[in-house]
C-alpha cells in the first residue's frame, strides 16, 4: 500500500483544456466503503479524511480564477463554470451530513463513469447504488456526468447566470433536485442501462423519448430518496452563523434575500470556522501559488439591519416579487406605475374592496436618476409604510432603511410610523425595474395576517429627477450598435448601395465627450414630396408623409407625441443585432454652433451616400437645432429610455 490507479477527469465543456486533470486513487477505495459508520474524527460524508481529500481534492487542481474570493465575484465575472466554489460545496455537503450520516455514497470510483470538473463526487445513497448498477451492466460503455449533488450556493450560481452560459432555465436556488443529490446532467451514456436501473430520464417522461425539443436533455432523475433540498439551505445557513456570530440569520430552509446576500458573501474556499458537527476548524487550503501580497478578502459593510418584523415582511414580498407564492396570508394587488423617465406620476388610491392588504407597484426606472417616492395617507386610521424590492427579489428598502442592495440605494425621508406620510427616495445608476409594496405598519406587525380598514385611502407618488435633464450620454457604440462613421465596415451599405465602408462622418470630442460629426438634411412630413403618400420608414414601418404632421405644431402636441416630430435616418447597420434593435435606440443630436441638442429615433434608412451627408432629420428637430441642409450636427447615443425632443 498504497498502490494506485489513474482515474481521467475529463471535463466535456467545450474549450475547457484547463479542466481535464489526473487524480490517483487509491485501489482500496475502489470498493467503496460508505456503509462503514463513521467515527468522531471522521467526515460527516461518511468517507474517511484521506478519501475524502481523494475525492474532492480533485477540484484542488481547477486553477482557480485570479483574484476571486467571494461567490458573488465568481457570479460576476459569469465564467460558466461552478468549480471554483467547490470548496464551499464541500463544505455544504459536509453540513448537510452532519445531521444525515451515511445519506450519500461515492460515486468517482466507477470505472466508466467520469465526472467533470464541476459535479460532486457522490449521490443519495440508493442513486448512487442504481447509478454503479447501470455502469456494471455495460463495462464498454461510459458516461460524463457533468452535474451530480449541487450545494444550495452552485445552484444561486446557475441561476444568477440564467439566460448566459448555455443555461436557459435554473431552478431557484433551493429548488432543484440537484440538490437533494437525486439527480445528474449526464452526455447520455448507458442510457438503456440507466433506465433499467430506475433512473429516469426527463425527456423519456415529457417528450416521448425525443432528445429534439425536449427542455433538459441531460437531466436524469431518481426518484428513491430524501428530499432534501431545504436541509441543504439550513446547512448552509448553519455555517454562515457559525462564521458570523454577529450576523446570524434564521435557520429556516427557506431561500430568501437574507440568505442570497450571505451566499454572496461567502467565500469560495469554504468558511474557516467550519462544520458544526465537528469543533475542530477547517484547515484552510491555500494554493501555494497564492502570492503572499494578496489582500484579504474585502469587508462589505453591513447594512443597517432590519426590524424582525420587517424582515419577515420583506421576506414574504421579495418571494412575491420573484413569483413565488408568499408562504403568508398577504394579499397582493399587483398593478403598473407609469412613470416616465425623469418625470413625475401619481395616483389616488384606496383599500375599500378589503379584498387586498399590500398593494404592490411595478415602476420601470428606464433612465438613471433620483426618484423621490411618497405614500400619503389621505383617509382612515392607519400608519403608511412602504417596501422596495428589485426585479429579482432583492430588497431595496426595509421600510425605515436602506436594504442594502447593490444597485440601487435607498434613502430614509419619512418612515411613516406615528405619521401621514412615508417618503425616501432612491437612486438607480441603470435602466431597472423595482416593486414598491404598500401597506401599513400594524400589517408588517401583524405579519400581513389582516386587512387595513376600508377607509384608508392614499395617494402615492413618484417623482424622477435626471442628472442633464434625463440625456444619459452613451457614446457611439452601445448595446451593441454603433453610430455609422466614416470608415467603418457597413453590412446593410454593402447590400444597398455596393459600398462596405462608411465614408463620411468624424468622430470628434464636443464637450469632453465623442461625437460622429457630419452634414445634415432633413425627410417626412406632408411637405416631403421626395417620397410618396405610401413610402413608409425601413427601420418602423410607418408612413413617412404622415410623420411630423402638423408642419407647425403647438407645445401640447409636440408633448402628447414627441415621437412623430423625432426622429433621423442614418446608415445603419443592421448585421449587429438586426434592424429591429434601432427601433429601441435614442440618439442624442446637437447644433455645436449654439449647444442647442435634440433627441431622437431611428425611423428610416438613408440618406445615400452620393449626398454626403451623414443624417436625415425630422423637420422639426432641424428647425429646433436652428440648422438648415448641409450644415454639421454632431450625433451620440443616450439611453433607449431617454425621453424625444428638445434637450438643454
Ligand atoms: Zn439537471
Amino acid at each position: 500500500m498504497p498502490t494506485t490507479t489513474d482515474l481521467r477527469f475529463v471535463s466535456t465543456r467545450r474549450g475547457a483544456g484547463i479542466f481535464s486533470f489526473v487524480v490517483s486513487l487509491p485501489l482500496w477505495m475502489m470498493g467503496g466503503c460508505a456503509d462503514i459508520p463513521p467515527g468522531p474524527d471522521e467526515d460527516p460524508l461518511g468517507f474517511d479524511e484521506e478519501e475524502l481529500d481523494e475525492h474532492w481534492g480533485a477540484y484542488d487542481d481547477v486553477p482557480l480564477p485570479k483574484n476571486l474570493s467571494t461567490v458573488g465575484e465568481l457570479v460576476a465575472q459569469r465564467n460558466c463554470s461552478t468549480a471554483a466554489a467547490m470548496g464551499l460545496s464541500q463544505q455544504i455537503a459536509q453540513e448537510v451530513a452532519c445531521g444525515n450520516q451515511a445519506l450519500f455514497e461515492n460515486i468517482s470510483d466507477i470505472n466508466n463513469v467520469d465526472l467533470g470538473p464541476a459535479a460532486a463526487p457522490f449521490l443519495q445513497k440508493e442513486a448512487a447504488r442504481a447509478l454503479r448498477r447501470a455502469a456494471a451492466r455495460r463495462p464498454e460503455e461510459r458516461i460524463v456526468i457533468n452535474s451530480s449533488w449541487r450545494s444550495l450556493v452552485q445552484q444561486y450560481i446557475l441561476k444568477e447566470w440564467e439566460g448566459s452560459c448555455g443555461i436557459s432555465v435554473a431552478a431557484r436556488p433551493g429548488h432543484s433536485r440537484h440538490e437533494s443529490g437525486l439527480s445528474i446532467d449526464t452526455n447520455f451514456g448507458l442510457a438503456s442501462s440507466m433506465r433499467a436501473e430506475g433512473w429516469s430520464w426527463v425527456c423519456d417522461r415529457t417528450n416521448g423519448g425525443q432528445w429534439q425539443g425536449c427542455s433538459d436533455p441531460p437531466h436524469w432523475d431518481f426518484f428513491t430518496g430524501a428530499d432534501m433540498r431545504v436541509e441543504s439551505v439550513r446547512a448552509f445557513q448553519r455555517l454562515w452563523n457559525k462564521a458570523h456570530p454577529e450576523d446570524r440569520i434564521g435557520v429556516d430552509g427557506v431561500y430568501g434575500a437574507q440568505t442570497a446576500a450571505r451566499i454572496r458573501r461567502s467565500p469560495l474556499s469554504g468558511f474557516s470556522a467550519g462544520i458544526t458537527c465537528r469543533e475542530e476548524p477547517r484547515v484552510e487550503q491555500v494554493p501555494e501559488e497564492a502570492p503572499p501580497e494578496e489582500a484579504p478578502p474585502e469587508e462589505v459593510p453591513e447594512p443597517d439591519a432590519p426590524q424582525l418584523d420587517q424582515d419577515v415582511a420583506a421576506r414574504a414580498f421579495i418571494q412575491d416579487a420573484t413569483g413565488e407564492d408568499t408562504g403568508t396570508s398577504a394579499s397582493i394587488w399587483r398593478p403598473t406605475a407609469a412613470l416616465r423617465a425623469c418625470s413625475a406620476w401619481s395616483i389616488n388610491e384606496d383599500f375599500s374592496s378589503g379584498s387586498f392588504n399590500v398593494h404592490r407597484y411595478q415602476v420601470d426606472l428606464s433612465v438613471p436618476g433620483t426618484t423621490t417616492v411618497r405614500f400619503e395617507r389621505r383617509a382612515g386610521a392607519w400608519e403608511p409604510a412602504v417596501l422596495v424590492v428589485d426585479s429579482r427579489g432583492r430588497l431595496v428598502y426595509g421600510g425605515d432603511a436602506d436594504g442594502g442592495n447593490p444597485d440601487v440605494e435607498a434613502r430614509a425621508v419619512a418612515s411613516g410610523q406615528g405619521a401621514a406620510i412615508a417618503e425616501l427616495t432612491v437612486e438607480n445608476n441603470a435602466p431597472t425595474r423595482l416593486f414598491f409594496f404598500l401597506t401599513s405598519w400594524k400589517q408588517i406587525d401583524d405579519r400581513l395576517s389582516g386587512r387595513l380598514p376600508t377607509t384608508a385611502r392614499y395617494t402615492f407618488a413618484l417623482s424622477q429627477q435626471c442628472e442633464d435633464g434625463g440625456t444619459a450620454y452613451r457614446g457611439l457604440d452601445h448595446d451593441g450598435l454603433r453610430v455609422p462613421r466614416s470608415g467603418l465596415s457597413n453590412a446593410t451599405l454593402r447590400s444597398a448601395l455596393g459600398v462596405s465602408v462608411e465614408r463620411y462622418g468624424d468622430t470628434i470630442a464636443y464637450q469632453g465627450l465623442s461625437f460622429v460629426r457630419g452634414k445634415v438634411s432633413w425627410f417626412g412630413g406632408p411637405n416631403d414630396t421626395g417620397v410618396t403618400s405610401q413610402e413608409t420608414g425601413a427601420i418602423t414601418g410607418e408612413r413617412l408623409r404622415s410623420l411630423n404632421s402638423p408642419t407647425q405644431p403647438s407645445t401640447a402636441t409636440l408633448n402628447s407625441r414627441p415621437g412623430d416630430f423625432y426622429y433621423i435616418a442614418m446608415r445603419w447597420d443592421y448585421a449587429p443585432r438586426g434592424k429591429d434593435a434601432w427601433r429601441a435606440a435614442r440618439l442624442l443630436v446637437v447644433n455645436p454652433t449654439n449647444n442647442k441638442a435634440v433627441v431622437v429615433r431611428p425611423v428610416d434608412w438613408g440618406p445615400n451616400i452620393n449626398t454626403r451627408r451623414v443624417m436625415d432629420l425630422s423637420p422639426q428637430a432641424l428647425r429646433d437645432l436652428g440648422l438648415t441642409t448641409d450644415q454639421d450636427a454632431l450625433i451620440a447615443f443616450v439611453d433607449a429610455g431617454t425621453p424625444l425632443g428638445i434637450r438643454q
